[in-house]
C-alpha cells in the first residue's frame, strides 16, 4: 500500500535549497512553492467553456532560484537528470522537461516583469505524469520565484496566464487552464469552482471531517500530446460549431440529437452533462451530502468510459475496486488514457480500499499503483 507522502514545506523546500547550494555552489535567494491538483470533477469541460471543481493539493514543487548579473539562465531538477542551460534570448527554444520552467520565465518576460538571467532549481513530491498537474506546480513555483526574484508584486492573474503560455507555447503540450488556475488560486480546506466562460472562480469548503479523498495513480503515463486530447477537442469544437454555439456550455442535452455524427454526439453529450454534474456536486457539498456525490462520480465516470472514451483497464479497475471495498464515490481524473483516479472514502477505510486496489492490480497483472490523501491545500506562494 504504498502512499507518497506530501512532505512539509520546511524540509521541502530546505532540501530544494540544499541541491540548488550544491548545483551552484550558493544559496538560493528565495523558494517559491505550487501545489499539484486533482480534479474533483469536471473533466474536458474547462475548453468548453464550463465548470471544474478541482483541489490543490498538499503534494507540491518547489523552485529555489538566485538572480545573476548576466543574461544566463540555468534550470536543473532532482528529478530529472538533464539539466538546461541557454540564455534570456533563448528560453523560448528550450525543449523538454525544462522547457516549462524556461517557458514560464520567457512568457513572464513577455508579459513585462523584469526577470533576470537566474539559476533555478527544482524539486518536489507532485507525482510527474499521473494526471496531478506536476507540470502547473514546476510552472507556478517557478513563476512565483521569479516575480520575487524582479521585485515586483504578486499577480496572481498574470501568472496563471503566463504559465499557461509556457504550457502551450513552449512546451507545446494543450492545457485549458484549470491547473495554472487553482495552484495560483486555491484555498486550504476548498476546492476551487472555476467558470471558464465567465473567468471567475470561488471555493467550495469540503466537509472532510469523516472521509477522505483517497488518489490512486495507477502509473500508466498519460501522454495529453499523443493526439487523444486533440481528438476529443476537434470533436467538441465540431459539435458546437454543428449546434451555432460559441462553446457547448451554451448547449442543452435536448439540442444534441441533430448534431449527424455520432460519435460528435457522444462527445457532446459528456460535455454538457458533465457541466451539469459539476454544479450538482457543488450542491451535494452544500448540505453535506457525500452519497450524492458519489452517485455524481459514478455517473461521471460512466461517461467518460463511454461517451467521452478516456478511460482504460487500470482506471476502470481502480474504480470499481474502490467503490466494491467501501468507497463511497469513485472516478477517473485528469484528462484520461492513465492518470489517477479519485475515491471519496470513511476516513477509517482508506488503507483498506488502497489494499484492495493494489490486490486487483496484482491479479490483473498491472503494474503495482501509488495512492495520497488529497488534503485540500493552499495556493502558491514564496516560501517564508
Ligand atoms: P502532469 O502535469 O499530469 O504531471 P504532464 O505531462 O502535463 O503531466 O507534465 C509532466 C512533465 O512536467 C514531466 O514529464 C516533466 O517534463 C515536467 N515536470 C514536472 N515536474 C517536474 C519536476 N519536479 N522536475 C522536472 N520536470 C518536471
Ligand atoms: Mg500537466
Amino acid at each position: 500500500m504504498p502512499f507518497v507522502a506530501s512532505g512539509d514545506p520546511g524540509s521541502l523546500s530546505a532540501a530544494a535549497a540544499t541541491a540548488f547550494r550544491s548545483a551552484y555552489g550558493a544559496d538560493p535567494a528565495v523558494v517559491g512553492r505550487a501545489p499539484g491538483r486533482v480534479n474533483l470533477i469536471g473533466e474536458h469541460t474547462d475548453y468548453n467553456g464550463g465548470l471544474v471543481l478541482p483541489v490543490a493539493l498538499p503534494h507540491a514543487t518547489y523552485a529555489a532560484m538566485s538572480p545573476r548579473n548576466d543574461d544566463v539562465v540555468r534550470i536543473a531538477s532532482v528529478e530529472e537528470s538533464t539539466p538546461w542551460e541557454g540564455t534570456l534570448a533563448s528560453l523560448s527554444s528550450a525543449s523538454g522537461w525544462a522547457a516549462y520552467a524556461a517557458g514560464v520565465l520567457w512568457a513572464l518576460r513577455s508579459a513585462g516583469v523584469p526577470v533576470p538571467g537566474v539559476d533555478v532549481l527544482v524539486h518536489g513530491t507532485v507525482p510527474l505524469g499521473a494526471g496531478l498537474s506536476s507540470s502547473a506546480a514546476l510552472e507556478c513555483a517557478v513563476a512565483v520565484a521569479a516575480c520575487a526574484v524582479a521585485g515586483v508584486s504578486l499577480d496572481r492573474a498574470l501568472v496563471v496566464d503566463a504559465c499557461i503560455r509556457a504550457e502551450t507555447e513552449v512546451a507545446g503540450a494543450p492545457t485549458g487552464g484549470m491547473d495554472q488556475t487553482v495552484a495560483m488560486l486555491a484555498s486550504p480546506g476548498a476546492a476551487l469552482l472555476i467558470d471558464f466562460t465567465s473567468g471567475a472562480s470561488s471555493d467550495v469548503p469540503l466537509p472532510l471531517a469523516d472521509v477522505a479523498l483517497l488518489v490512486t495513480d495507477t502509473r500508466v503515463t498519460h501522454a495529453l500530446n499523443d493526439g487523444g486530447y486533440a481528438a476529443r477537442r476537434a470533436d467538441c469544437e465540431q459539435a458546437a460549431a454543428e449546434l451555432g454555439v460559441p462553446t457547448l456550455r451554451s448547449a442543452s442535452l435536448s439540442v444534441l440529437a441533430s448534431i449527424t455524427d455520432e460519435r460528435v454526439r457522444r462527445r457532446a453529450r459528456h460535455v454538457v452533462t458533465e457541466i451539469a454534474r459539476v454544479s450538482d456536486v457543488v450542491a451535494a457539498l452544500a448540505t453535506g451530502s457525500w452519497s450524492a456525490v458519489g452517485a455524481l462520480f459514478a455517473a461521471s465516470h460512466a461517461s467518460m468510459r463511454d461517451d467521452f472514451e478516456i478511460s482504460c483497464p487500470e482506471l476502470d479497475l481502480a474504480v470499481s475496486t474502490a467503490v466494491a471495498a467501501g468507497a463511497i464515490g469513485a472516478r477517473m481524473t485528469g484528462g484520461g488514457f492513465g492518470g489517477s483516479s479519485i475515491a471519496v472514502v470513511p476516513s477509517a477505510d482508506v488503507d483498506d480500499v488502497a489494499d484492495a486496489i493494489d490486490a486487483a492490480f496484482a491479479a490483473a497483472g498491472f503494474r503495482a499503483p501509488q495512492h495520497l490523501v488529497a488534503e485540500p491545500s493552499g495556493a502558491a506562494g514564496v516560501v517564508p
